[in-house]
């Protein structure tokens, strides 16, 4: 298991039942993330980025073209994927340990090595004191961390994390993204990061591929070759950060003009 994950004229259509349309989400995506690599995908807002994701992690089907991980089809969810949501997605009724252990109950781990593991996650993203809390009693950055350790717990090849810090407060944001890089260095994991955030993708990215407004296609991949730990103040950065944005704003804009002419396209038709 390396990690790998190749999306070759990668195609989602949704079809919306209550108006009866098709929804072209994604069009012909061709992307490789290479092993152990931190790609980062940004695009502007409802350009497919999650519905990328959500494919990888088998969450939702493909329509067209072929998505393989490790060079087999990707046909549901599975232990070697990870998956970090911004809303979390806890269980309100588990304690900490309970929400990070999940996944090991259903590889059918006996409890005592479950807590251990859960145990040792929780440690390693910061949760030590809080293993046996409830969802409610945590902060939006605690909630993540869990999140987080939910998503190692089973020693994933591939951590997929969409959006995962857009809901924080900056300090929390900045610290958690210190964590995941050094969780990803201390590993060889792949990561794959969606955000909608140029500063983020040139912060944490070793490529970031640049998705055009809906239907999502890859526009542009950069590659990032900073040292890590990055300064978001040096001219390297913010020289990087420009052919990003470069892109990027003509796609926001597109988006833009598109959402703006919805309604009257709908009120015409
Ligand atoms: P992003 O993550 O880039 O904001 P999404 O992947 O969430 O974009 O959505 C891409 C497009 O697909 C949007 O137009 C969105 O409204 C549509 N979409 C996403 N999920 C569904 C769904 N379950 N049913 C219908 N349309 C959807």
């Amino acid at each position: 298991m390396t990690g790998k994950i190749e999306a070759r004229k990668l195609t989602k259509r949704y079809h919306v039942e209550r108006t009866g349309r098709t929804v072209l989400a994604l069009d012909n995506v061709d992307l490789d993330i290479r092993e152990g690599e931190f790609l980062c995908i940004v695009g502007p807002s409802g350009c497919g980025k999650s519905t990328f994701l959500q494919m990888v992690a088998g969450l939702e089907s493909v329509t067209d073209g072929e998505l393989k991980i490790d060079a087999r089809a990707v046909q549901g969810p599975g232990a070697d994927r990870g998956v970090v949501f911004q809303s979390y997605a806890l269980f309100p009724w588990r304690s900490v340990v309970g929400n990070i252990e999940f996944g090991l109950e259903i590889k059918g781990l006996a409890a005592r090595e479950r807590r251990e593991i859960a145990l040792r996650c929780a440690h390693s993203v910061g949760l030590k004191g809080f293993e046996d809390a409830y969802p409610n009693e945590l902060s939006g950055g605690m909630k993540q961390r869990v999140g987080i350790a939910r998503a190692l717990a089973n020693d994933p090849p591939i951590l997929l994390m969409d959006e995962p810090f857009a809901a924080l407060d900056a300090q929390t944001r900045e610290m958690l993204q210190e964590e995941i890089l050094s969780i990803w260095r201390k590993s060889n994991r792949t990561v794959l990061f969606v955000t909608h955030s140029v500063q983020e993708a040139v912060y944490l990215g070793s490529r970031i591929a640049v998705m055009s407004a809906r239907p999502g296609r890859i526009m542009t991949i950069i590659d990032v070759d900073l040292p890590y730990p990055r300064d978001v103040t040096s001219a390297e950065f913010g020289n990087l950060m420009k052919p990003v944005y470069a892109v990027l704003k003509d796609e926001v804009l597109k988006a833009a003009r598109e959402a703006a002419l919805e309604p009257m396209a709908k009120a015409s038709a």
